[in-house]
């Protein structure tokens, strides 16, 4: 089980999923989406939203 790089929070594959996505496909280091967002200056809203879509993209990263 992969960890989040800065509270140590457990990540779902969906978090693993957006990081690969927003960070590129080889990152090794994974952030929750709280971190996510605050890392990429954005709303948990937004990449929430964004997983969906990409679920809905049929992406092979989900
Ligand atoms: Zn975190």
């Amino acid at each position: 089980m992969k960890m989040c790089l800065e509270c140590s929070k457990e990540l779902s594959k969906d978090e693993i999923g957006i990081n690969k996505k927003m960070l590129g496909k080889n990152t090794k280091e994974f952030l929750c989406i709280d971190c996510l967002s605050r890392f990429l200056n954005t709303d948990t809203e937004i990449l929430q939203e964004k997983i969906i879509q990409f679920k809905e993209e049929g992406c092979t990263l989900f």
